[in-house]
């Protein structure tokens, strides 16, 4: 039996205005090569200035993750060439990062827990993109310099699975902290896997082997699950050593499989030595005492949730992983409703509807639309199986609650009179049945509500059908 270590490096773009070291905007998918300035082109005689926001930021992310925060930390010059590195070599921190020490919390589906050690992150810069068209290659340095935290954890991940939920958490906890949009996609939040195995009960940790840029969560899942595979089977066939080494590999969609991309650089191949362009980092007690102010947090949020409302552990942690949705969630809450009928609206009718990529935060019925829908219910507006009718022409037609309420008739009748004509016909067109019941065959109160039910069209209040069946079988 084998034992899976998995450690995962992850690079986070930073949400600042500009670049680390110059002032050219950050922006994404505008004309190549537009947001470029001496600085970041690397041209001869221009300096870096450091960009404090930066800081603030990856001290931020240092107080989530219970790091330590460097009061001191430096700059590292990497060597190396590249296309999209016009200065072929990047800044980094390599030998004292901004943060050290952190650790993340896990949460598994039991409802248990488990601490990752996340052992430091690091500032630096971003190398710029090369466009492969065709026979030619291009190089657009718009991305160039902007600002990274890379975040690195430790080897203590055992299955795909810790290493998502290691991620998801990070994703959530960086979104929270609004220090990156975390776009996967765009590129905003890049994953470098590293996996090896080791037959269980053993000490040592064996070669490891590392997956580069995977864009999704289900891709990284698949990826590692691919990659322990074949170490496992390279094991098991005794050529373990001939074909399992330290390289760098890439996950391929489309045959699902990882291939080999290029032999992994040791630390000696980039020459780092101090930056000599810039001074140290210095965090002083203003900026430290004014960043270590964080917001809450997806734990702390849960559990505030559990508290103040009741909710089930659960259903906390599914509306609090991203802030999109536990947004949503308390701003449905100030419709004035019971939070057990908002999580139900919410998790079960509002994201079993959304298809396509549409999120909560694009859906076309937002937190206040919501809101209102289980209001209706709970004043008895409408019954629960006519507010699902609602939702759905709500998905479709961009209007109020109350006018869609109206428009689809759905409004209950609670008035009394109306339900005891329809009550009296019903009795009257059953006679026998009437009889049975009085006679003892208490089963067919079922039978009554539901004609009395179906003869409204459904918009009878049930729990005056029921009160007036009572009344008037005796
Ligand atoms: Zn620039
Ligand atoms: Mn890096």
């Amino acid at each position: 039996m084998f034992e899976v270590i998995i450690g995962l490096e992850v690079h986070v773009q930073l949400n600042t205005k500009t670049k680390l070291f110059c002032a050219c905007p950050t922006s994404f998918n505008d004309r190549p090569n537009v947001n470029t300035c001496p600085t970041c082109l690397a041209l001869p005689g221009a300096l870096p200035v450091f960009n404090k926001a930066v800081l603030h930021k990856a001290i931020m992310f240092g107080t989530a993750i219970d790091a330590t925060i460097n009061r001191t930390s430096y700059f590292d010059r990497k060597s190396y060439f590249y296309p999209d590195s016009p200065s072929a070599y990047q800044i980094t921190q390599l030998y004292t990062p901004i943060v050290e020490h952190g650790r993340l919390e896990i949460d598994f589906e039991d409802g248990s827990h488990k601490s990752i050690r996340v052992n430091r992150a690091h500032i630096e810069a971003d190398a710029g993109k090369n466009i492969h068209d065709g026979a030619v290659s291009k190089v657009d340095l718009n991305r160039a310099g902007t600002p990274l935290l890379e975040i690195v954890s430790e080897p203590d991940m055992r299955s795909a699975d810790e290493a998502i939920l290691y991620l998801k958490k990070l994703h959530s906890i960086v979104r929270y902290l609004d220090i990156s949009d975390a776009n996967m996609q765009e590129g905003s939040f890049r994953v470098d896997v590293n996996v090896s195995i080791r037959p269980k009960g053993d000490e040592k940790l064996y070669t490891r082997v590392e997956i580069k840029n995977i864009n999704s969560f289900r891709f990284i899942q698949k990826a590692i699950e691919m990659e322990v595979e074949r170490q496992i089977e390279a094991w098991e066939d005794g050529v373990y050593d001939e074909e399992i080494y330290q390289e760098t590999r890439l996950f391929d969609q489309t045959k699902q499989e990882t291939r080999s991309m290029r032999g992994k650089e040791e630390a000696a191949d980039y020459r780092y030595f101090p930056e000599p362009d810039l001074l140290k980092v210095v965090v002083d007690d203003a900026m430290y005492e004014a960043a270590v102010k964080i917001p809450e947090l997806p734990d702390e949020k849960r559990e505030r949730l559990v508290a103040e409302h009741g909710l089930r552990d659960y259903d906390a942690g599914v509306i609090t992983a991203d802030l999109e949705t536990a947004n949503y969630f308390e701003q449905m809450l100030r419709a004035g409703i019971s939070a057990k009928n908002a999580v139900t609206w919410l998790t079960v009718e509002l994201l079993g509807r959304l298809k396509g990529g549409v999120t909560v935060s694009t859906s076309p019925v937002d937190a206040d639309k919501l809101g209102r829908i289980v209001k209706r219910i709970e004043d008895k507006t409408i019954s629960g199986k006519a507010a699902k009718e609602v939702l759905d022409y709500l998905m479709e037609n961009d209007t109020d609650v109350d006018s869609a309420i109206d428009t689809l008739g759905l409004k209950q009748v609670s008035d009394t009179g109306a339900i005891e004509k329809i009550v009296d016909e019903i009795l009257a067109a059953n006679q026998e049945k009437v009889e049975e019941y009085r006679g003892g065959k208490e089963k067919l109160f079922g039978f009554f509500v539901g004609q009395t039910m179906k003869a409204s069209k459904g918009s009878a209040n049930p729990q005056t059908v029921n009160e007036i069946l009572k009344q008037k079988l005796g």
